[in-house]
């Protein structure tokens, strides 16, 4: 099956899912010790381990979910999420693409990912009882969401993305491991926040490439 792409003039290219999903398994896989130290320095330690056992595993079934319409392989993708990254960001990122999935046509164009995404953003909020500027997944969700809706191209959206990623740094967290540490999670980037972009970006490129 295909996903529907996203060009400068909202025009749909046609992706193939297995390609979306091992170029979002590399890059986790490629940046798994990074991720873990981030999460040392004001977490657990765990978000990179867990993040490449998520997505190997959704890797290890891609053939199966391409096999499906977008909207139901977005659903089991998330299902498969939620059952094997764990941690705190497991049901998070799970919720994420469940969401996507139910909010989502068979072959959207930008417009279509952009209104969809956000109501995805919403479950992800609700999920977490948590907000932009907690220093979360959210803290990248919110800018990839507002830039999608602007109509950006998708190297913008990435580096929309990496830009606040790196706004995490400053922040103070108030959801999360990171939290109990308070004012001393100030200096750190959030892993998942981190992570979040890594994937927008893997996405992103994988979509124009074949634009
Ligand atoms: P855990 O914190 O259980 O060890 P992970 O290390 O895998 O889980 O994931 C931590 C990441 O999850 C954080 O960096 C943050 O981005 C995200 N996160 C944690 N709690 C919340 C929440 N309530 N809302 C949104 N994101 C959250
Ligand atoms: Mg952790």
């Amino acid at each position: 099956m295909s996903a529907g792409t996203m060009d400068k003039t909202g025009t749909m290219g046609k992706v193939d899912l297995k390609t979306l999903i091992s170029a979002t398994a590399d890059t986790i896989a490629a940046h798994a010790e990074e991720l873990t130290t981030l999460d040392q320095a004001i977490g657990d330690g765990d978000h990179g381990l867990n993040m490449k056992r998520g997505f190997e595993a959704v890797r290890g079934e891609a053939e199966a979910f391409a096999a499906k319409p977008l909207p139901e392989a977005l659903k089991a993708i998330g299902t498969k999420l939620v059952m094997t990254v764990g941690g705190a960001s497991g049901p998070l990122f799970g919720t994420l693409f469940m969401a996507l999935g139910k909010e989502i046509s068979t072959e959207p164009d930008q417009a279509d990912l952009a209104t969809a995404f956000g109501k995805a953003i919403e479950a992800v909020a609700a999920r977490g009882k948590s907000h932009v500027g907690q220093k979360t997944m959210l803290d990248v969700l919110q800018p990839v969401h507002d830039a999608l809706l602007q109509g950006k191209t998708g190297a913008e959206i990435a580096d929309a993305a990496d830009r606040a990623a790196g706004a995490t740094v400053p922040m103070k967290a108030l959801r999360g491991r990171a939290s109990f540490l308070g004012d001393r999670s100030i200096g750190h980037m959030d892993a998942g926040a981190r992570s979040t972009a890594l994937l927008v970006r893997a996405v992103a490129d994988t979509i124009e490439r074949h634009a």
